[in-house]
C-alpha cells in the first residue's frame, strides 16, 4: 500500500510543484521511529533539494546509520534564521489507529498519519516553502535543520545545531523549531534527565541485616533524598508560574530489587526522571545528589568493602528553553505567526540545545500537542496552511 503512494509521487521531475500534503504523504510513510536508521527518508529529502537547486550538508551518527541535514537558502549573509524539524515519529504499537498511520489519510478537515502533527507537517511546510523563499529577494538567509532520534531523548540536537555553528562562516541569528503549538510562540520549555540509578549491597540472611548491607534499603533513602530535593527547591521559592506545575519535578518511576523476604538484597536499581525549570541548574542538583550518593557508600563500605552506587544516564541532559520576551527571535516570531501572546511547553525538544548553540530559539510549529504520541495523530489542513503563511512571512522579512 506504501509503496503504491509513493509510486505516485516518486517522479519529481514534474513541472508541478509538491503541496506541503504532497510531502507530508511522502515523509509519513517512512515508519522510522526513535533510534531507528533514517538513511530512506533523508535520501528522499536529499532528491528533493536536488531538485530545487539546494546545495545540503548532512551530519552522520557514528553508526553511520544514520544523519541530519543541514541547508542554507538564500545569500551568505549574517541574521539569517534556522527551521529545525526531527525526522523521527514514536511508535503505534499498541495504539488503537483507524487508518494505517503510514499513510496520509484526510477526513474532514484533518491530515491523519503518525508524525503528521509531530513534527512532519512542519518539516514538510519548510520543503514545500522552498520555492517562496527562492522567489523572495532574501537578503538574509533560511536555514533548514533536520535532525534524528529527537523522540528518545533530543540526541542530535546538539549535533545539529552545532554544525550549522562550525559549518557557516557568517552567523544566523536564531531558530525556530516546529514543534506542535498551534503556531503560537513558545519561548520557554523544561529541561530533562533521566536516570538509572543502581545499588550494589551483599546478599545473607536477613537476620544479619547489621552485617551486611541491603540494597533496598539504601535505594530507599536515595529515593526519598530525591523527593526531599525537590521539596527543599519548591519551599525555597524557586518555582515559575509559566510551567505546570511551575517547579522542578523529581520523579521515580520503577523500583527493582530483592528476591524474597529472608534474603538481604544485594542489588536495587530504580528509574527517575527530573524535569527543571530554567533557574534549576540540572548538572548541579545532580552534583549534590551524587555527593550524597559518595556519603553513603563511604558509611557503608566499613560493612560491605564491595558496597557501590552507579548511575547510567537513559541520554545526555535536555537543557531548558528560556528565550527573554524582549530578544529579537521572540519578536519575529510574533511578526510572522500573527501572533503576539507568547507562552511555554511541557514537553522537551530541541529548542533548549540550538539555544545553548548560540541561537535564541523559539517554539512555533503546526498542530496541537494534544494530538501527538497518540492513537489517530492528526494535522487540521488549516494548521499548515498557517504555516505556509509563517513562512512566507518569513521570507518576506527576510527579504
Ligand atoms: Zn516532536
Amino acid at each position: 500500500m506504501r509503496s503504491a503512494t509513493f509510486a505516485i509521487f516518486a517522479p519529481m521531475t514534474t513541472t508541478q510543484p509538491l503541496t506541503a500534503t504532497d510531502i507530508l504523504t511522502q515523509l509519513v510513510s517512512y515508519p522510522i521511529f526513535g533510534g531507528d536508521g533514517n538513511l530512506a527518508i533523508t535520501a528522499w529529502i536529499k532528491s528533493y533539494l536536488e531538485e530545487h537547486g539546494v546545495a545540503y550538508q548532512v551530519v552522520p551518527d557514528e553508526s553511520g546509520t544514520k544523519e541530519a541535514i543541514h541547508c542554507r537558502i538564500g545569500p551568505a549573509a549574517d541574521g539569517g534564521i534556522i527551521l529545525s524539524g526531527h525526522l523521527d515519529v514514536v511508535p503505534v504499537v499498541g495504539q488503537p489507529w483507524n487508518t494505517d498511520p503510514f499513510e496520509l489519510t484526510l477526513q474532514g478537515d484533518k491530515l491523519y498519519a503518525r508524525g503528521s502533527c509531530d513534527m512532519k507537517g512542519f518539516v514538510a511546510c519548510c520543503l514545500a516553502s522552498i520555492p517562496v523563499f527562492q522567489a523572495a529577494k532574501l537578503t538574509r538567509p533560511v536555514y533548514f535543520a533536520f535532525s534524528f532520534d529527537e523522540e528518545i531523548g533530543c540526541m542530535a540536537g546538539d549535533l545539529v545545531a552545532g554544525a550549522i555553528r562550525d559549518f557557516y562562516a557568517e552567523k544566523p541569528a536564531g531558530a525556530i523549531i516546529g514543534e506542535p503549538s498551534m503556531l503560537q510562540p513558545m519561548v520557554g520549555q523544561k529541561g530533562i534527565m533521566v536516570y538509572t540509578t543502581t545499588v550494589h549491597g551483599s546478599q545473607g540472611h536477613s537476620s544479619r541485616i547489621k552485617q551486611e548491607v541491603d540494597a533496598i534499603h539504601e535505594a530507599a533513602r536515595l529515593i526519598i533524598w530525591l523527593e526531599d530535593k525537590m521539596d527543599a527547591l519548591i519551599a525555597a521559592g524557586r518555582t515559575d508560574d509559566r510551567f505546570h506545575p511551575n517547579h522542578t519535578s523529581i520523579h521515580v518511576g520503577t523500583v527493582q530489587g530483592g528476591s524474597a523476604f529472608n534474603i538481604i538484597a544485594n542489588k536495587c536499581s530504580f528509574d527517575w526522571d527530573f524535569r527543571n525549570i530554567p533557574m534549576d541548574d540540572a548538572a548541579e542538583i545532580f552534583a549534590e545528589f551524587e555527593a550524597y550518593c559518595q556519603e553513603r557508600v563511604t558509611l557503608r563500605r566499613t560493612v560491605y568493602p564491595d558496597f557501590a552506587i552507579e548511575h547510567v544516564p537513559m541520554h545526555p541532559a535536555v537543557p531548558p528553553l528560556d528565550t527573554p520576551e524582549n530578544a529579537p527571535i521572540v519578536d519575529l516570531v510574533k511578526k510572522i505567526s500573527g501572533v503576539q501572546q507568547t507562552s511555554t511547553v511541557s514537553y522537551a525538544a530541541e529548542a533548549g540545545q540550538f539555544s545553548n548553540a548560540g541561537f535564541p530559539a523559539v517554539i512555533c510549529g503546526p498542530g496541537d500537542i494534544a494530538q501527538a504520541h497518540r492513537a489517530n495523530e492528526f494535522v487540521a489542513v488549516e494548521q499548515l496552511e498557517g504555516c505556509l503563511t509563517m513562512l512566507a512571512n518569513l521570507a518576506k522579512t527576510l527579504s
